[in-house]
């Protein structure tokens, strides 16, 4: 699943990848973007910010543009050795491939491709609320802006990309189960914001680096959550089944016990 800390980990594959390339090629397999070639174009460096990726490139006259690109639920990078079979997925997901001397990249699937001048990053990702990955990650901001929508549910809130960046559904309903809260809890209910996204933030933290994202510290298959993805299990901490409904557009896992409802 797609969250702050695969996207940052999909940013770090492209930086090894292609940071400091001189591009011997590209094809674009989206319509808008289909005439668009990137030969001899110099990768500067590839950044994350929350869930979007940043690929910052340099033109022949040495301008900055970026390549902006999003996973969503489904989308993926990889990157190949020059002659190594593309066999991450099916070739009609491919959105656009970027060749090098030392390795080829190739999107799959990916979401709100753009190409814009780097001077104008901040029209794709600046609505976006503090990124839990950055290195100006601000947890006062990210509560400022969780307490301007009080009546929201804080399984809700914290999914808004616009109050804090990375925070995917895996993620929401493991931090909820650990701090004891109902995914239906009121912001304005919540006793301890700063707490819950300071949780929040090391639990992406925890994970950077690696692809098992696990919220217990057990990287087994079937160990790795307390509630995301166990219908029905028990509940690790009171044996409880664990029940999954929809909240919002999304659906939520959490501890009827463990997680109280409260006004
Ligand atoms: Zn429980």
């Amino acid at each position: 699943m797609p969250e702050g800390d695969t996207v940052w980990n999909t940013a770090r594959v492209l930086q090894r990848a292609l940071a400091g390339a001189r591009l011997t090629g590209s094809d674009f397999r989206v319509p808008r973007l289909a005439a668009t070639d990137l030969t001899g174009w110099t990768v500067r460096e590839s950044a994350s910010r929350g869930k979007h990726l940043l690929l910052r490139l340099a033109d022949t006259d040495g301008t900055p543009w970026t390549l902006h690109s999003h996973l969503r639920m489904d989308g993926a990078w990889r990157a190949y050795a020059p002659g190594e079979r593309w066999a991450a997925r099916p070739a009609h997901l491919i959105r656009v491939v970027l060749r090098s001397p030392g390795a080829v990249a190739v999107g799959y699937h990916l979401h709100e491709l753009a190409l814009v001048p780097t001077g104008e990053e901040e029209s794709l990702v600046g609505h976006l609320g503090p990124d839990l990955l950055g290195a100006d990650w601000d947890p006062d901001e990210a509560v400022r802006r969780l307490t301007a929508y009080p009546d929201l549910s804080i399984g809700e809130a914290l999914l808004d990309q616009r109050n804090l960046a990375g925070v995917g559904n895996l993620y929401k309903c493991e931090v909820l189960f650990l701090r004891g809260l109902s995914p239906w809890t009121p912001v304005r209910a919540v006793p301890d914001l700063a707490g819950t996204v300071t949780l929040a933030q090391r639990l992406l933290a925890a994970n950077r680096g690696r692809w098992t994202q696990s919220t217990t510290g057990v990287l087994r298959r079937g160990g790795t959550s307390y509630v995301y993805g166990r219908r029905a299990q028990p509940c690790r901490r009171c044996g409880t089944a664990i029940r999954k409904e929809e909240l919002g557009d999304r659906v939520t896992y959490w501890c009827p016990l463990c997680q109280p409802e409260r006004e």
